[in-house]
């Protein structure tokens, strides 16, 4: 781990040297747990990351959060901190380090008014987003990551085999869905970070969360769920399900073209194609199929410390597939007011092929209910 955040902060430097930037600026979230292990909370007093592109990093931190600070992978391998008083000027701690930037990047989530207040004090900087250069370094996994996520697959997964737990015919979505956040923490995650339980018509939409409706026998419920670990990694894996009978006729038939649409783009993706080409050999057997119209969203996004990061799998992505790449392939099927499918993995590109990190049989499942 030491290794890996020094060689991750060397890379940025890399890259801000690249980019013409004279130093980063990285308050608390996904970036910063990336750069420095720190799980911060977003705090009012300001917590952040400084970077000059030449010269060594440091972690300013309110002297209340001092010693969790020092807990941190970073400070345990050395990293200085610098903390600053109820009444100290937090803003001059962080810039102190960065004396003489004339260019300075802030990462994509930090607050608003911290950085209207660095415009307006040090208004002869200019000011840059580090969503790209920070995206172009975490999507390109290694091998502690790939394992992280190995293990958030597999969480998840357990979650899924223990479907028939969950859905039953009588029961709301509200409460199959609690039971299953319970689920996800049981089975190795630390937080339940989303849960769908799109029943009947309601599955037709792709985002629903949870309603009140009551399960009904012979629904398709389509169940899309995460949870991220202690390491800070997510999942995130969709199954369709049917409760207590067969589903409908028309579902059968799409969702079969469905699971040849995925299994083609799992085929597919590796090394060398193009995120975009991911997408376009799915939705081609949906289209052909004469569903086109049906699948409505893009096929997928990446995954690591936050459950959609880059690289996004969507048409017009001409980013070039590497090798550790992680990504969701979940392509789905809509009919609106009537029901709707989907099935997603999370998968990593190996060298010459892909690794699904989920494993759960995707055939549409039909649970006792
Ligand atoms: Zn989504
Ligand atoms: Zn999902
Ligand atoms: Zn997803």
């Amino acid at each position: 781990m030491t290794a890996d955040l020094a060689s991750r902060i060397q890379r940025v430097q890399g890259t801000l040297a690249e980019a013409g930037s004279d130093g980063l600026i990285v308050t608390p979230g996904s970036d910063l747990r990336y750069l420095t292990g720190y799980d911060a909370k977003p705090l009012e007093r300001l917590t952040a990351l400084v970077l000059p592109r030449d010269g060594d990093p440091v972690l300013v931190v309110p002297a209340l959060e001092l010693a969790e600070a020092q807990r941190s992978p970073a400070a345990l391998a050395g990293m200085e901190i610098v903390t600053h008083q109820e009444t100290d000027d937090a803003y001059a701690a962080v810039t102190a380090r960065l004396g003489g930037a004339a260019r300075v990047a802030v990462d994509d989530h930090m607050w608003a008014r911290r950085v209207v207040t660095l415009q307006t004090r040090y208004a002869d900087v200019t000011w840059t987003v580090a969503g790209r250069l920070l995206a172009d370094l975490r999507m390109r996994k290694g091998p502690d990551e790939v394992a992280s996520l190995r293990h958030a697959g597999a969480a998840i997964d357990r979650v899924h085999r223990r479907m028939g737990e969950f859905l039953k015919v009588g029961r709301t979505e509200r409460q199959a869905a609690a039971a299953i956040a319970d689920a996800i923490v049981a089975e190795g995650h630390v937080t339940a970070d989303f849960v769908i339980v799109g029943s009947g018509p309601n599955g037709a939409s792709p985002h629903h969360g949870v309603s009140d409706r009551v399960l009904e026998s012979g629904d398709t419920v389509v169940i899309d769920i995460g949870g991220s670990t202690q390491e800070g990694y997510c999942s995130d894996c969709t199954r369709t399900y049917a409760v207590a009978a067969e589903p409908a006729g028309e579902v059968s038939e799409y969702y079969a073209v469905l699971r040849e649409a995925q299994r083609t783009q799992c085929d597919y993706a590796r090394p060398g194609v193009t995120a975009a080409s991911v997408d376009r050999v799915g939705r081609t057997v949906i289209r052909d199929a004469g569903f086109g119209d049906y699948f409505v969203h893009r096929t997928g996004h990446g995954i690591g410390l936050e459950t959609h990061e880059e690289p996004y799998i969507v048409e017009g992505n001409d980013l070039v597939l590497e090798s550790g790449m992680a990504f969701s392939i979940e392509p789905g099927i809509y009919l609106p007011g009537r029901h709707g499918a989907r099935i997603e993995d999370i998968v990593v590109t190996t060298d010459d092929g892909l690794d699904r990190l989920n494993t759960t049989t995707r055939a549409l499942t039909v649970l006792a209910g």
